[in-house]
């Protein structure tokens, strides 16, 4: 006689029993039983159904009890709730919508009835305006009512996985969207480092977040349901989606004799077993082993859950196979952001004592020369001997591939020397001769082998900077947008000729952008004798610490919905022409310092409170923006960050300074820049003039005195009739006639050298030295030609561009005397 095996539930740890039993043994006899009307439907599109993005509500249904008979021969019983179990009579009572309470026998029980949403007994629960999300009545609920339109504003409460989805496809539908989480942050997979761009990424696309608050109660009217939080704040809206996460659906079990776990979850072996014979679960409603830290947990996933499924269904069939633990790999999209996870992360280990070191990398997505690379934010999480324990990542691009190599490594015990090895796919359009993976292994190893002392972005918030020095080693223009406290700038380029203004008695305590120059840097004072600490993932990872939610517009246009930040009220805010701007400026394709010297000139021919609406490509430029405008006094009424490319909104010369960061730059002080430009190398040529149009930029005033072989940047290219001694003549000729003949300090190469890096910065669309010489000029930069100099060199003034001052030293001192940067070029 074959054997009959029930199953309880029937998506996606059922479903996924009932099917491979049927592919092991045709003789089975299988009866699934599933309490709502619909199976193994797709609950992960769930979200993206009601925001339409999935357009077609049969695509959820992947299959029917129709076809699940078909193809599997399997008997599935739609709306019938298994209520409870006699394990001693292997019965198990079944309450069917139509034909009421029956017993059906068992020779084998799978139980995979997953987990419900919770929903705390707090006053106004059951209000008709609070929904939840598990299923495909519940999607339609939602949808209904989104698609009549009339709702307009929701709270979403709870910000994990489902509440973040739902949060976006509700934005995606038009809704004003508030979130509300009790937790200090979202997605609790992720450390605050990471999430915060997650976080970043639901404000930048218009959705508020309330953090930190709990939902107190509801109070519902005629019109609309109030959202009190613990704090007594209160938000309206229409309607309120409830995810505040989820509790096994394990009720009916109580008298089974089927141990539980303290929250109610089913205990089984690897086998997938209950404690009682022939009874197996899987899913959602099971209690599972943390693979890195091996203790129990539940982790509600559809990987584990279908996996497991497929386990026991083996084992019922006599085929050894065992369910090793779950790693918690998940993802999730954020507009156009990716997030994903995998292994433990900080908090965790924290908790359970577990040492580890953690480092940062933001590489791109793909090779940078090829078009459309978009910057990922990595981090990996390590123990002393390896062992790789966890890791991060986010961006827009490639961060799924990144952490499945990373999940995969896990899985064979991997360690951070085995990320250096592995050989992964590679053409510029999809990765980087060296893969994001790789470049972490590296990093991991630096720390391990102590070619590198780490500090995180957390530890720098506690750290005692007494007998410290913070060096900046990034280039003058990126310090001057935005910088750490008290930091000095030495740019790494520097370093060895800047050494002596460091302290050998002190620590230094340095950093770049995302640190691989910090690396390099500390690696050159290291070896000098200094004791160095490197900022893992640099400003960057140090700047995301500070997100804090902020007033957010919420509104289509024409008005907007902002959060009171002293009663915590969301209330509409009527706006004019946000949208409306009176001057577009596409900077598309511009890298730094290209897209603010743009903003800076066509911000200057405008007046006071129009705005300017700027489109850019280069992602560095969504913060470059915001510390210019702090910097300038010009407001950023709005930056929107779609994949790729970013929208800003500026209203030129409002007084309303922003309020900066934890980090907060020095105070004020006289900030003029001077240059003495020597050098008459390309190169140097080049690189004084991106500085100058930095800070041209940045709305200081610039002067740049051209002495010696500097004046032949200032040439004219054509040859000029003027009177000259016979010596004067032969310099002259000598000497390269404006910019377009200049040599590269280093590699010239009988002039191969300047052509190519002419062309290489044209690929990646960085101005030429004559655009660069040009924006300078319609900047209001001030460049002097040394008189002196011009005199010993015989050159006569109209040999010289249109629009220089001849001035003497005299002047260039006074100059120097109002500014706190004076270079040497
Ligand atoms: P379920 O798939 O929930 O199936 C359990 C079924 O059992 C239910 O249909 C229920 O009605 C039925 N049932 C319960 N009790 C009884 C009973 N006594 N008698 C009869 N039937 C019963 N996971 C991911 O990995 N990625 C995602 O992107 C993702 N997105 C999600 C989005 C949403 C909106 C939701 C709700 C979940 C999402 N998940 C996601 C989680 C994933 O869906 C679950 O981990 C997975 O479905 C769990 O499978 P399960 O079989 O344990 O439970």
């Amino acid at each position: 006689m074959s054997k009959k095996v029930i199953i309880v539930g029937g998506v996606a740890g059922g479903a996924s029993a009932a099917a491979r039993l049927r592919r092991l043994d045709e003789e089975l006899e299988i009866i699934m039983f599933e309490r709502d009307e619909y199976i193994s439907f797709a609950n992960c599109g769930l979200p993206y159904y009601i925001g339409e993005t999935i357009k077609e509500r049969e695509k959820l249904l992947v299959q029917t009890p129709e076809s699940m008979k078909k193809r599997f021969n399997i008997d599935v019983r739609i709306n019938s709730e298994v209520i409870s179990l006699d394990p001693s009579r292997k019965v198990v009572k079944v309450n069917n919508k139509v034909k009421g309470i029956y017993e059906e026998s068992y020779d084998e029980l799978v139980l995979s009835p997953g987990a419900k949403a919770i929903k705390p007994n707090i006053e106004g629960i059951n209000s008709e305006r609070i929904f939840t999300l598990r299923n495909i009545p519940d999607t339609d609920m939602i949808k209904a009512i989104v698609d009549k339109g009339k709702s307009k504003r929701a709270v979403v409460i709870g910000g994990g996985y489902v509440g973040v989805e739902m949060a976006e496809n509700l934005r995606e539908r038009g809704l004003e969207v508030v979130m509300v989480e009790a937790a200090p942050h979202i997605l609790a997979p992720f450390d605050t480092d990471i999430v915060v761009n997650v976080e970043k990424e639901l404000e930048d696309n218009g959705i508020s977040l309330v953090l930190n608050d709990g939902v107190h109660s509801f109070k519902e009217n005629a019109y609309e349901i109030e959202v009190i939080l613990n704090s007594q704040k209160k938000l309206s809206c229409d309607i309120v989606i409830l995810a505040i996460g989820v509790s096994p659906d394990t009720a009916f079990l109580k008298d089974s004799g089927i141990t539980l776990g303290s929250r109610g979850h089913i205990l089984v072996n690897e086998k997938m077993q209950t404690n009682i014979e022939g009874i197996y679960a899987v899913g959602d409603a099971i209690e599972v082993i943390d693979y890195i830290n091996k203790q129990n947990t539940a982790i509600p996933l559809a990987g584990p859950a279908n996996k497991q499924g497929r386990i026991a269904a083996d084992n019922i069939t006599g085929l050894a196979s065992e369910y090793k633990g779950t790693q918690g790999t998940s993802i999730i999209k954020v507009f156009g952001l990716t997030a994903a996870s995998t292994g433990n992360n900080e908090r965790t280990l924290k908790r359970l004592n577990i040492p580890y070191k953690v480092i940062y990398v933001h590489p791109v997505s793909h090779a940078s020369y090829y078009p459309g690379s978009l910057p990922i934010s990595l981090k990996l999480i390590f123990n002393e001997e390896g062992l790789i324990l966890g890791a991060q990542a986010v961006g827009y691009d490639g961060v799924d591939k990144r952490i499945d190599v990373i999940a995969t490594s896990i899985r064979y015990g991997g360690k951070v020397s085995d990320l250096t090895e592995l050989e992964l796919c590679y053409a510029p359009p999809f990765s980087s001769a060296k893969d994001p993976v790789n470049m972490a292994g590296f990093v991991a190893e630096n720390v391990l082998s102590g070619r590198m002392d780490p500090i995180t972005p957390e530890e720098l918030l506690s750290f005692q900077m007494e007998n410290t020095m913070l060096v900046d080693v990034r280039s003058e223009i990126e310090y001057n947008n935005g910088h750490l406290e008290g930091a000095i700038n030495i740019p790494v380029d520097t370093l060895r000729e800047r050494m002596g203004e460091l302290d050998k008695s002190k620590l230094i305590l340095e950093y770049c952008q995302v640190g691989l120059r910090g690396y390099i840097a500390s690696r050159i004072l290291s070896q000098n004798g200094f004791k160095v600490k490197n900022l893992v993932g640099g400003y960057k990872s140090a700047m995301s610490m500070n997100f804090k939610p902020k007033k957010n517009d919420n509104g289509a246009c024409g008005t907007r919905q902002v959060i009171d930040f002293d009663t915590q009220v969301i209330k509409n805010e009527t706006i004019k022409g946000l949208y409306n701007f009176d001057k577009e400026l596409d900077a598309c394709g511009l890298c730094c310092p290209g897209p603010l010297i743009q903003v800076k000139s066509s911000i200057d021919g405008m007046e006071e409170d129009q705005i300017l609406k700027v489109t850019a490509s280069d992602p560095g430029f969504f913060e470059d923006i915001k510390a210019w405008c702090t910097r300038t006094n010009n407001e950023l009424i709005e930056l929107i960050k779609e994949k790729g490319t970013i929208n800003a909104f500026i209203k030129k010369g409002n007084k309303e300074k922003h309020v900066a960061t934890n980090f907060k730059s020095p105070s004020e002080v006289k900030d003029n820049k001077t240059m003495v430009v020597f050098s008459g190398d390309l190169d140097k040529a080049i690189a004084s003039f991106i500085i100058a149009n930095g800070a041209a930029s940045m709305g200081k005033k610039v002067t740049m005195f051209f002495t010696f072989w500097g004046l032949n940047i200032l040439r004219k290219s054509e040859k000029v009739r003027v009177k000259k001694s016979l010596m004067d003549s032969m310099f002259g000729f000598m000497m390269p006639r404006g910019s377009k003949k200049l040599k590269l300090s280093n590699m010239n190469m009988m002039g191969m050298g300047a052509k190519m890096i002419r062309m290489v910065m044209k690929d990646k669309n960085v101005s030429s030295l004559e655009e660069l010489i040009k924006s300078a000029m319609d900047a209001g930069v001030e460049i002097v030609a040394c008189q002196m100099s011009m005199d010993v060199m015989g050159l006569k003034p109209e040999e010289l561009i249109d629009g220089i001052k001849i001035g003497g030293v005299g002047y260039y001192l006074g100059e120097a005397e109002d500014s706190n940067v004076n270079l040497f070029i």
